[in-house]
């Protein structure tokens, strides 16, 4: 059956859907993306290629969270666009927050998705998830845990394989304060140190765009359309999804609607089209299409401390690659068998200075995204709300104080000599508290504000399979559907669930 397909927003999700969803010849498949389409290497910004630099600096939505930063003077600059203020970075671009983000290629684990089960999504069994994760990546390590001759490259640096005296002093410490240190981090246990596994080849950064996109560009039934703004859907009279409205104004007909506009977008595109929180859409005089309570809600993130280290500029040389190795670790302590709730990672990229940004990856903390206008320009109200949990401070203090006895340890002595932030003088449970809330940052790994549940649960906006409730023809597939964060960065875990629903939806069954 022919059918035009229309998928909003070409970031992870939406790169990886907009390639599968064309590979079927009767799909006509259109991808709207607000940000630049850059359609070759050649004329991709060098920032977006580079998997040693970040592309927000250049392609960003240029959001802001209403976290609350106290006195945020004393802290160190890393994210931070302004003082006093926690970015919500998200990449305008084709393949959206994939070409401009770390390229940390860490896997969802089978404890993540029991999470998932859980809460009623039993499709997302470990086992269920597990040949698309596979399906997905092109990892040398091979084995019946990974995939190989997928579309996206994964490298690790390892000893010998360029990783740095530093980082491999790292892994020394952390082994010295009782973790241990593997050499997959992607494999069957995660609890240690190890390589930081990275979609990347040769140094360039493996985005949507390039491992998904770029192989599917000549074909004659998909077309890309950069720098448009998705404003909304539209209905037919029985609750069907007939068309997309651009900002412009222009209508595209469809038979099929995707929302992959991420955690923010997609959220915000159901609000402008009648579908989310009664009361706002109300207030906003949009026409309700389908009240749900959960559009917008449910947000969850990771939020991230930068500890930061003076450190001897000729001891650790060569700053990049900046990122190599990283620490999965229970707050509760080595040993302890708590769950991994902690990754810390240290990360070099001026000179003199080594930071060891430090994440909750298992935070009970919510937030929200509403949008403040119809407008599709205008910036929705984001709050993330990093450590508004007691519980999510008191885990970081224990983290803190485990990092710093690593830091502080016989290997990486030649390497560092003080802590800049929070500074030696912080030592009282009162102090690392107080350090935490005014240097608390991002991760970067919103997800959860369109969450995937049974009709009828609060929370609840899409099933299982991505399908808007309440609704034909219209499916959210992205970071937002997710009803849980998963302990790792979210890139991998996203790229997933576009293989796997693009896998149902491509034939329409
Ligand atoms: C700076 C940064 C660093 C990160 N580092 C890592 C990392 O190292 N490893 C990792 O696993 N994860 C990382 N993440 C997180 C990860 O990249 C995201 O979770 C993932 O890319 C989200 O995928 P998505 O498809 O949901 O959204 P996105 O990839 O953000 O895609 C959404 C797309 O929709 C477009 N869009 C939005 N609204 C509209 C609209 N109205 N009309 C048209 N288009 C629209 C956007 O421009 C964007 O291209 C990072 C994220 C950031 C921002």
């Amino acid at each position: 059956m022919a059918r035009r397909i229309v998928v909003c927003g070409g970031g992870s999700a939406g790169g990886v859907l907009a390639a599968r969803l064309s590979e079927e010849p009767a799909n006509t498949v259109t991808l709207v993306e607000a940000g630049p389409d850059y359609r070759t290497p050649e004329e991709t910004a060098p920032e977006l290629l580079d998997a040693n630099q970040f592309g927000f600096t250049t392609h960003d939505w240029a959001y802001e969270s209403a976290d609350q930063v106290v006195d945020a003077d004393s802290i160190p600059m890393f994210g931070i666009v302004e003082q006093g203020v926690v970015p919500v970075l998200r990449g305008k671009v084709i393949g959206g927050s994939s070409s401009v983000n770390g390229a940390n290629a860490l896997r969802p684990t089978p404890e993540d998705f029991a999470r998932w089960t859980g809460l009623g999504n039993d499709r997302w069994s470990w086992d269920r998830v597990l040949p698309y994760l596979k399906k997905l990546e092109d990892d040398p390590v091979g084995g019946e845990l990974h995939g190989t001759g997928g579309p996206v490259h994964i490298e690790r640096f390892t000893e010998g394989d360029g990783l740095r005296p530093v980082m491999s002093a790292f892994l020394e410490a952390c082994a010295q304060a009782g973790h241990p240190v593997r050499q997959d981090m992607n494999g069957a246990d995660r609890r240690g140190a190890g390589p930081v596994p990275f979609n990347r080849k040769d140094g360039i950064r493996q985005s949507s765009a390039l491992a998904y996109l770029g192989p599917a560009r000549d074909r004659a039934n998909l077309t890309v359309l950069g720098e448009q703004t998705v404003d909304r859907v539209e209905f037919t009279d029985d609750g069907r999804a007939r068309a997309v409205v651009l900002g412009d104004g222009t209508r595209l007909e469809a038979d099929l609607v995707v929302l992959s506009a991420g955690a923010v977008g997609s959220p915000a595109v159901l609000m402008r089209s009648g579908i989310g929180p009664r009361r706002l859409l109300e207030e906003l005089s949009i026409p309700v299409i389908q009240a749900l309570e959960g559009v917008g809600r449910n947000l969850r993130d990771h939020p991230m401390v930068y500890l930061t280290y003076a450190v001897d500029e000729e001891a650790v040389g060569e700053l990049l690659p900046p990122l190599q190795t990283v620490l999965a670790f229970s707050s509760a302590g080595a040993g302890s068998g708590g769950e991994v709730d902690l990754h810390a990672l240290p990360f070099t990229m001026e000179p003199g200075v080594m930071l060891v940004p430090l994440g909750l990856v298992r935070p009970y903390s919510l937030g929200r995204v509403e949008i403040s206008s119809r407008d599709p320009e205008a910036a929705p109200r984001i709050r993330l709300g990093l450590l508004d949990h007691p519980d999510d401070v008191r885990r970081m203090v224990a983290g803190i104080r485990q990092v710093r006895q690593i830091i502080g340890s016989g290997p990486l002595e030649k390497y560092v000599r003080a802590e800049q932030w929070p500074g030696p003088e912080a030592t009282t449970d009162a102090d690392l508290t107080r350090a935490v809330l005014q240097g608390k940052n991002t991760y970067c790994h919103a997800v959860g504000t369109c969450a995937m549940g049974g009709a009828g649960t609060p929370a609840a906006v899409v099933d299982e399979s991505g399908k808007v409730h309440g609704l034909d023809g219209l499916y959210v597939v992205d970071a937002s559907i997710m009803p849980d964060i998963p302990a790792v960065p979210t890139n991998t875990t996203v790229m997933m669930m576009a293989e796997r629903c693009a896998d149902e939806l491509r034939r329409g069954d």
